[in-house]
């Protein structure tokens, strides 16, 4: 059976020593956090995971979901666990108190999120959804919407879900077929079918709200080919009055669940909308007027970017909960001897985790998932600082926005090369269902494709994101880390992260040059681009955390293992993943003429 133990301590270092959360007060949401608070919430959110999401894990997948006359069944003890997980609050942690929610930083849901998922990404999705769902209908819904319906989707009475994928449109939106057409009374009635639709029906909450993306015709019936007249809806399972009361079942139907690699206890619906009542979200739009003018769309955005860092989180959570297996069947497993001869010699061999090879791979999975950590967590604390009074607001919003597909693609990249390297660890053992590790790459795999395919994620920060104000964001970027280097230039690895700066400041300043010309150089370079971005900004936060280390060791504390552990993932970022960062800039600067040649 596989294990799952919440990072919890790693968490503590990370929101208390490294980013001083509780100190950081005149935050909106940060004003009554203190340690006691974040820790005691990390502990409850643990204990939940591993004692009740965890055990579910292994027997979803075997179970998956079932789809009878219509209905969807969700595996046996998902709809208890739904139960518990909403009794505890868990669903609202991050949501407003006038909406029933706790008010407490993203930080804490996006570490209760990852918690969540490294014990049962299936399950983890069904409420994540609804709390993307809950803050776009905060941003963007009508007075009753928000007296109504956002209070039941915070306490996961009921549930959310985004429906953009169509059969002939997932990338590019411009395909999209599903239209909605306003009505007298001012909803719309919407048909069209949408694909892929995660938690799209289940049998955990007595109704769902879809959040759908659809056209609306021209005066002449028909619809474009272009996005001007895209449009976000809210459209529920069943129908919902202005007074907030249930009525009828609404025209969407669920029309089969998909057989897949992964995930197998997430319900990944296709829904046929058959004239359902829908409503349109945001103010109504002037004739003539572009997407990126309706609030309705940026809510949608919001929604989207959102969900962008919370998949990001599910590559680390993968890589965490297959590493901890990985390294567990290390310390079990014998084999071989170790080179400088055998560790054990009264034992018929010596355990797997002698063994450079093993060490180097769970080291890797080790040295990136606490990494990750540290920037995934840093850039929840610049949102929070987006949305305050500071001066540096303004930054903080360009830094969060600049680091979103970086998390997005990189961290999925990486979780799923750990949970690919965890199964190697155990040999053609790891290719055997019952041992449990294989599911954690089948399940990983997702995330590299949905919410935005990864390679997307990369024409985002190369088409988008680098240029955006002038380049304001790679420059605060780059300031950062290189005042940081500035103020600690004897930190111990301080050296290897001006390397990877100045790499990836020189990718930047090709990107600049070529890209405006030949957009095959940036297309053709992106995703080289993106893990470059990663590796330095991963590495740097490394740098600040081993500092950190250091000096926490020189006061001799009980735990020192903790920070000399860290010292070593460290070391072997430094020593391991920086090298790529001249080897990217040169992939990058090589242009795209050859890869232009094929297809
Ligand atoms: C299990 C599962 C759950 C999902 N859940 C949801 C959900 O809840 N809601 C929802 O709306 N959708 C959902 N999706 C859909 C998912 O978001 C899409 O599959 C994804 O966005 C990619 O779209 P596509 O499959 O149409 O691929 P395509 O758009 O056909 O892309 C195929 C490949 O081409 C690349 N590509 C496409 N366009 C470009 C470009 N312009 N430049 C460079 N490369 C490009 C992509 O990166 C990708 O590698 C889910 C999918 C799955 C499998």
């Amino acid at each position: 059976m596989p294990i799952y133990r919440a990072p919890v301590d790693d968490y503590r270092f990370v929101l208390h020593e490294l980013l001083e959360l509780e100190k950081q007060s005149d935050l909106p949401q940060f004003s009554d956090l203190s340690q006691e608070l974040i820790d005691d919430i990390l502990a409850g959110a643990a204990k939940f995971c591993e004692e009740v999401l965890q055990p579910l894990n292994q027997s979803g997948d075997e179970e998956g979901c079932h789809f009878e006359n219509g209905v969807v069944r969700t595996p046996t003890g998902f709809k208890e666990a739904y139960e518990a997980y909403c009794r505890a609050g868990w669903g609202g942690l991050g949501a407003p108190a006038e909406f029933g929610g706790s008010n407490m930083p993203m930080a804490l849901s996006m570490a209760v999120n990852e918690m969540a998922t490294s014990a049962n990404q299936s399950f983890a999705m069904y409420p994540g959804l609804t709390g993307a769902a809950a803050s776009a209908l905060i941003a963007t819904g009508a007075p009753w919407m928000k007296e109504h319906l956002v209070p039941k989707l915070i306490s996961g009475e009921w549930a959310g879900t985004m429906c953009l994928t169509e059969p002939g449109c997932g990338t590019d939106l411009r395909l999209m077929k599903t239209r909605a057409v306003e009505q007298p009374d001012g909803t719309y009635r919407m048909n069209g079918t949408k694909i892929f639709i995660s938690g799209g029906d289940q049998d955990l909450t007595d109704n769902i709200i879809h959040m759908v993306i659809a056209k609306i015709p021209d005066a002449d019936g028909h619809i474009r080919d272009d996005l001007s007249t895209v449009n976000f809806f809210m459209v529920p399972k069943f129908l919902v009055g202005e007074d907030g009361k249930m009525g009828a079942r609404n025209g969407v139907a669920t029309g089969g669940i998909e057989k897949k690699m992964g995930i197998k206890a997430q319900a990944t619906c296709v829904l046929n909308f058959d004239d359902a009542v829908a409503w349109r979200l945001g103010p109504k739009p002037t004739p003539g007027e572009k997407r990126s003018a309706s609030a309705g769309m940026a809510g949608m955005f919001g929604m989207m970017n959102t969900a962008r860092l919370g998949v990001g989180m599910q590559g680390i959570a993968i890589g965490e909960v297959a590493a901890q297996n990985g390294l567990a069947y290390a310390h079990e497993r014998r084999a071989g001897e170790a080179l400088g001869g055998s560790a054990e010699p009264d034992k018929p061999a010596d355990l797997l985790i002698v063994h450079p090879d093993v060490k180097r791979m769970l080291l890797h999975c080790r040295a990136f998932v606490e990494g990750a950590r540290a920037m995934a967590m840093w850039t929840t604390l610049n949102m929070s600082i987006a949305h305050s009074s500071r001066p540096e607001a303004a930054t903080a919003g360009l830094l969060a926005d600049l680091m979103t597909p970086v998390i997005k693609a990189f961290f999925t990249d990486m979780g799923f090369e750990a949970a690919n390297l965890a199964m190697q660890c155990y040999g053609g053992h790891g290719y055997i269902r019952d041992n449990g590790v294989e599911q954690f790459v089948r399940d990983g795999r997702i995330n590299l494709l949905y919410e935005g395919a990864n390679g997307v994620q990369a024409m985002d920060l190369v088409g988008r994101k680098l240029g955006r104000k002038g380049g304001a964001a790679p420059i605060a970027l780059f300031g950062l880390i290189s005042g940081w280097l500035g103020e600690n230039d004897d930190a111990t690895f301080a050296k290897p992260v001006k390397r990877g700066l100045d790499a990836l400041q020189q990718a930047t300043m090709w990107l600049a040059q070529h890209g405006p010309a030949n957009p095959n150089d940036a297309g053709a370079a992106a995703a080289d681009y993106l893990r470059l971005m990663g590796i330095v900004v991963v590495g740097w936060m490394w740098a600040r955390m081993a500092k950190l280390a250091q000096a926490k060791l020189a006061a001799n504390p009980p735990n020192a293992q903790f920070y000399k552990d860290k010292l070593v993932s460290a070391k072997y970022w430094m020593e391991r993943m920086i090298p790529e960062c001249p080897m990217l800039l040169e992939r990058i600067s090589a242009g795209s003429a050859t890869i232009m040649e094929f297809g």
